[in-house]
């Protein structure tokens, strides 16, 4: 079953340099396409300002797109229903501590979206917030702690149990882990793995990490400067890479991938003001020709598998 349906979205953001300066626009996110289905674990990566949190805000209905279509659950998200549908899909940031109120107690922190969004009454409430607690690791006897009395760690357990709560189908995960240290990364991946084969719920992680990436996600999406130029299956993406964004991107990481020609990432991602025609990697891209100066490669299937989608002009042949 399809849970998450984007076609075409984008978003831009208009930038001035100065009061008197013209108007530009930042094109954060350029007409992505995506599906997940029910219980699919899927990672969009990328580096800074390759426009990932801008989609996962996108997909969450917390940004409007300037273009495009979203569907959730079968319902295509519109300026009139999007309060009604928000609950559908729910955010774990990167700080736990700057998302939850400091005034709340954990007890109603929990309480306080079942308490506004369901028929639920309290002692039935109470129940569900100790389930969800026990679900996630914490002891309901922690119940009126306020969440500075917590650890990093437990903090990001508390966002993730409020995000649970109402039984959402996706839950967007935007760097759950990179505040946290490396012993507690592990957990909470793990954390997530056990939701994942628990509930109904999928699960979409946006990562810089790679190594995360591999240990939580089956399918990988792969973003540059606002688009989507390779998809696949995990193992698929680290052992059989077509891109030479992905290739760079993997070679960075040595330990990781397979026996795929490794391409050195250099310079820096051009600005997103500098929106133009063409392969958004060429400046980048050794083996960039002048087919990629004038014409936007789209993603296609690689070797007939409709799974595996990069977009490059030379896909189809290893991409070297
Ligand atoms: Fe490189 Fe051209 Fe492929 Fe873009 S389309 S990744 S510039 S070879």
């Amino acid at each position: 079953m399809t849970v998450l349906r984007a076609q075409g979205l984008s978003r831009r953001f208009p930038v001035r340099a100065g009061r008197l300066a013209a108007r530009r626009w930042l094109h954060a996110v350029n007409g992505v396409t995506l599906e997940m289905r029910q219980k699919e674990t899927l990672a969009i990566v990328g580096e800074s300002g390759s426009g990932k949190s801008t989609l996962g805000r996108l997909l969450a209905l917390i940004e409007q797109p300037d273009a495009g279509t979203l569907e959730i659950a079968g319902e295509r998200a519109t300026p009139e229903n999007r309060a009604r549908m928000r609950p559908l899909v729910q955010m774990v940031f990167q700080n736990p501590h700057a998302c939850l109120n400091p005034r709340k107690t954990l007890e109603d922190i929990l309480d306080e979206p079942l308490r506004i969004n369901t028929p639920l009454g309290r002692a039935a409430r109470d129940l569900e917030i100790d389930a969800m607690l026990e679900r996630v690791g914490l002891s309901p006897k922690y119940r009126r702690r306020y969440p500075h009395m917590f650890s990093g760690g437990q903090r990001q357990r508390i966002a993730i149990a409020r995000a649970m709560m109402l039984k959402p189908r996706l839950v967007i995960a935007d760097e759950p882990t990179s505040a946290l240290d490396v012993s507690i990364q592990a957990q909470i991946i793990n954390l997530f793995r056990e939701l994942e084969a628990r509930h109904e719920t999928s699960f979409l992680f946006i990562s810089h990490d790679l190594g995360v990436v591999r240990h939580v996600a089956r399918r990988v999406a792969v973003m540059y400067l606002g688009t989507i130029v390779e998809e696949a299956p995990t193992e698929t993406l680290f052992q059989s890479p077509r891109h030479p964004y992905t290739r760079a991107l993997l070679s960075t990481h040595p330990t990781l991938g397979g026996e795929w020609r490794r391409i050195p990432l250099t310079g820096e991602p051009p600005s997103p003001l500098e929106h133009t025609d063409g392969c958004p990697f060429r400046q980048r891209c050794p083996l960039a020709d002048a087919r990629c100066a004038n014409e936007a490669p789209v993603l296609l299937p690689q070797d007939g598998d409709a799974s595996h989608l990069a977009a490059c002009h030379l896909q189809g042949t290893g991409g070297a």
